[in-house]
C-alpha cells in the first residue's frame, strides 16, 4: 500500500487560532484513493520546523503532502525549504508572471514585488491552477517519491487537491483500486454498543478492517477490504456489509455520504406526506436539518418553536392543566404538542421535541438529557422518552437527530 505524510505549516496554527483542518481533509481524500497516512507534522511558519517535517515525511512515506506557506509574504517559506531539502533548483516561470500580472491587473492594482516568488518553481515541477487565488501548488516527482504543495486558505487547497492533485495521484499510483470501502450509518446504539454487537468480526482480518466513528449520535461503521483485485475486493466488501447488517437491523439509515435529513425527507416525499413540528428544547434545530435537504418544501410544512408554556398554550393548544399537573418536560406535554401542531398543520405527521438540555432547570426526576420526542398522525400519538448525555449542545443535536430517527422508523416500519 502507498503511505503518505501530511506536513501542515502555518504559526497560526500552534497557536491554536486556527485548527489544521487541511490534514483532515487531506488525509480523507487519501484515504478514500487508498493511500494511507502513516505520519502527520504541524510546524510553525520556521525553516528549521518545515525542513524537519519534510525529511522526516520523505524518509517515511512515498508521498509527502503539505498544505500552507505559499503566498508572497516573507513567512511564506513551504516551496523554497522543500526545494531546498530535495536539491532542485528554482527557476521563474515566465508564463506565472504573466498570470500573476494579469491577476492584479483585473483588480486594477498594483502587483506588490514580493508576489513575484509566487512565480518561482523547481524546473521538474508540474504547476498546478489555483482558480481561487494568486499560490499555484506543485506536483512534484523524484526519485519515486512525489511531493505536493497546496496552499493554505482551505477553500482553495481543496479545490485543488480535488481538481489537480486527484487525478494525478490517481495515475501515478494506479492500485489504488484494488481497495473497495464502505460507511455503514447507524442510529440508536452508542459506539461501544455497536463495537459489542459487532463482536468478533470488529478484529477485522488480512483481507479487511472495520473502523467506528461516533458523531453527533451516530455511529459509522467504516469498513476497507483488500483482496487480489477490485473485483475481489468488493466481494468481500459485501459479505462483510452483510453480517455488519444482519447485526444492526433497523438501526442501520444510511450508507457512505447519505444523510439522516435527507432518506428521512426522501421516505417522507415517497409516501406522499407532510409533516409539521413543534420543538421546545431544540429550539428549531429539527427545523433547521429539514430545510438543509433542498425541495424539503414539497414535504415540510413548518414548525413552531414554543420555547415558553405561555407559546405551548397559544400556539399548540398544549392544556394549562397539563403544563401545571406534568410540567413542559413530560409524556403528556410532548403528547399534546405533537397533537396540536398536527390539528393546526393540517399536516399528515406532527412530530414534538420537549426536554431538558440543561444547565438550568434540571430536578431530581428530570435530570439534563431527558427529552420526549413524540410523533403523531390521524389514527395515534406515540412518545419516547430518551435520556441523552452531554452538555446543552450535544443534548440538543442528539434530540433533533433522534426525532429524525424515529421518523424514518415509522416511516419504514410503521412505529417509533
Ligand atoms: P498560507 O497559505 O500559509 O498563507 O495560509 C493562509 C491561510 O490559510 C491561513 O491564515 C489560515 O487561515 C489558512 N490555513 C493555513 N493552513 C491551514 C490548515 N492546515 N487548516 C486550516 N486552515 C489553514
Ligand atoms: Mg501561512
Amino acid at each position: 500500500m502507498y503511505k503518505a505524510y501530511i506536513i501542515s505549516t502555518g504559526t497560526e496554527l500552534m497557536l491554536g487560532s486556527t485548527i489544521d483542518s487541511n490534514s483532515v481533509f487531506i488525509a480523507e481524500q487519501l484515504g478514500v484513493a487508498g493511500i494511507k497516512v502513516v505520519g502527520k507534522s504541524t510546524v510553525g511558519d520556521s525553516v528549521e520546523y518545515i525542513r524537519t517535517a519534510f525529511e522526516m515525511g520523505l524518509n517515511m512515506a512515498n508521498i509527502v503532502i503539505s498544505s500552507g506557506g505559499l503566498g508572497p509574504t516573507s513567512d511564506d517559506l513551504t516551496k523554497e525549504v522543500a526545494c531546498e531539502v530535495l536539491g532542485c533548483e528554482m527557476i521563474t516561470v515566465d508564463e506565472e508572471v504573466k498570470r500573476l500580472e494579469d491577476f492584479f491587473r483585473r483588480r486594477e492594482r498594483q502587483m506588490p514585488g514580493c508576489n513575484l516568488k509566487q512565480a518561482m518553481f523547481p524546473r521538474q515541477a508540474k504547476i498546478l491552477k489555483n482558480s481561487r487565488g494568486t499560490a499555484p501548488g506543485m506536483y512534484l516527482k523524484k526519485d519515486n517519491k512525489v511531493i505536493v504543495l497546496l496552499p493554505g486558505p482551505p477553500r482553495e487547497m481543496q479545490n485543488m487537491f480535488l481538481n489537480e492533485v486527484e487525478p494525478l495521484l490517481k495515475n501515478d499510483f494506479p492500485a489504488i483500486d484494488i481497495i473497495a470501502r464502505k460507511t455503514i450509518k447507524v442510529l440508536g446504539p452508542g459506539e461501544s454498543q455497536v463495537e459489542d454487537l459487532l463482536g468478533d468480526l470488529m478484529h477485522g482480518s488480512k483481507e479487511y478492517s472495520l473502523a467506528l466513528l461516533a458523531k453527533d449520535g451516530e455511529v459509522h461503521i467504516k469498513i476497507t477490504a483488500e483482496g487480489k483485485n477490485l473485483e475481489h475486493s468488493k466481494k468481500i466488501l459485501e459479505k462483510i456489509a452483510n453480517q455488519i447488517a444482519e447485526k444492526m437491523g433497523r438501526n442501520i439509515f444510511g450508507l457512505d455520504e447519505d444523510r439522516l435529513e435527507a432518506i428521512a425527507g426522501s421516505l417522507i416525499l415517497s409516501q406522499e406526506k407532510t409533516l409539521a413540528l413543534a420543538e421546545s428544547c431544540t429550539g428549531g434545530l429539527l427545523a433547521k436539518m429539514i430545510t438543509d435537504i433542498p425541495g424539503s418544501s414539497k414535504y415540510f410544512w413548518g414548525s413552531v418553536t414554543a420555547y415558553s408554556n405561555e407559546a405551548k398554550m397559544i400556539f399548540l393548544g398544549v392544556s394549562d392543566i397539563t403544563l401545571k399537573q406534568y410540567g413542559a418536560v413530560s409524556s403528556e406535554t410532548a403528547d399534546e404538542m405533537a397533537r396540536g401542531i398536527l390539528g393546526k398543520s393540517g399536516a399528515n405527521i406532527g412530530m414534538a421535541v420537549t426536554g431538558i438540555a440543561g444547565p438550568e432547570g434540571v430536578s431530581d426526576e428530570k435530570p439534563v438529557g431527558l427529552v420526549y420526542i413524540a410523533l403523531a398522525d390521524a389514527h395515534s400519538c406515540s412518545v419516547k422518552e430518551m435520556r441523552f448525555v452531554g452538555e446543552r449542545d450535544a443534548v440538543r443535536i442528539l434530540a433533533a437527530k433522534s426525532a429524525l430517527d424515529l421518523l424514518r422508523r415509522y416511516l419504514i416500519y410503521g412505529g417509533l
